[in-house]
């Protein structure tokens, strides 16, 4: 699924065939979970094909490595040239791009000094599907801030995702919404959440959530539409009582939730603020980041 006898990938410097790339069993990353990836879209278009906010996606790959200790020896630009040299090596133009630093053998727990860069793509549908998403609020809370750097997009940190959406899955849902320490929404096990309510947007506020860039193009998108969004913390109840809500990341794009528990939301996704800022979504990432693509 993820590649074939054609596949290449980036590792460390060179091109590798998918099927020879390989790494050792003693890795930091592999045990503890001390590494840091990144997931990134690329769309098809007219000229050829749009990295979506590869800038953005690979500084944040950078201040998640600083966070864990990790010297990433690659440079923003760097790795936005080498994933457009990536999905031209694989003739790939809708794409999902998977970096990922992971760590040299060490079995301390302590920084490594051997740091390995993969990055690999595939071509990937929408994440959640395009059916309105039925939720579960977790019984597992969200990583705590105090734990870990909840901003940074760190390996180990999925573990917690993992049994989220595990626990909706075997209880006939499709996906979770974690609550923070506080009691307050955070968001899904991969993407962020959006609630309307009366004409307006909310958001969960920063601190206990991983701060989507697809989240920041949406409040970007709204401000553009004049919508009213505020960010903020969100009470259960006040996320059961929406109007309509939805999910939003690289992955899963802009997600409607159907409903939460045994709650349904009572509007219509196609009547909704975040079904115009659905269509807004899907037009600008095809355009946005035009001029990366030409210079590279
Ligand atoms: N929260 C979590 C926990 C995630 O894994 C993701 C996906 N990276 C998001 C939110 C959405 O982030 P983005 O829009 O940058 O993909």
């Amino acid at each position: 699924m993820y590649y074939n006898n054609n596949t290449f990938v980036f590792l460390n410097g060179q091109w590798l065939p998918a099927k020879e790339a390989n790494t050792s069993l003693y890795g930091q990353t592999l045990h503890y979970g001390n590494g840091v990836f990144e997931g990134i879209r690329a769309y098809k278009n007219d000229v050829g094909f749009n990295i979506f906010k590869a800038h953005e996606h690979f500084e944040r790959l950078h201040y998640s490595a600083q966070l864990m200790h990790i010297d990433l020896p690659y440079s923003v630009d760097e790795l936005v040239s080498i994933s457009y040299e990536l999905l031209d090596k694989n003739n790939l133009t809708d794409a999902y791009i998977r970096p990922l630093v992971y760590l040299g053998a060490n079995m301390a727990l302590e920084p490594v000094k051997e740091v390995n860069v993969f990055i690999c793509a595939w071509k990937w549908e929408k994440y959640l599907g395009n059916n309105p998403i039925k939720a579960k609020i977790s019984s597992y809370q969200r990583i705590h801030p105090a734990s870990q750097h909840v901003e940074a997009k760190v390996v180990g940190h999925y573990t917690n995702s993992i049994l989220a959406t595990t626990e909706a899955k075997k209880n006939g849902y499709d996906e979770a919404i974690l609550l923070d320490h506080t009691g307050h929404v955070s968001e899904g096990s991969g993407a962020n959440i959006f609630i309307e309510k009366n004409g307006e947007l909310f958001t969960p506020s920063r601190g206990n959530i991983l701060p989507g860039i697809t989240r920041r193009t949406v409040i970007d998108l709204a401000r553009e539409l004049g919508i009213k969004l505020t960010e903020k913390p969100i009470t259960k109840s006040q996320l059961l009582d929406a109007d309509c809500a939805f999910f939003t990341g690289t992955a899963a794009e802009v997600a409607p939730i159907a409903s939460v528990d045994k709650t349904t939301f009572p509007l219509h996704w196609e009547d909704s603020l975040g079904y115009n800022l659905y269509q807004m979504y899907r037009q600008k990432v095809q355009y946005n980041d035009l001029q990366n693509q030409t210079i590279i």
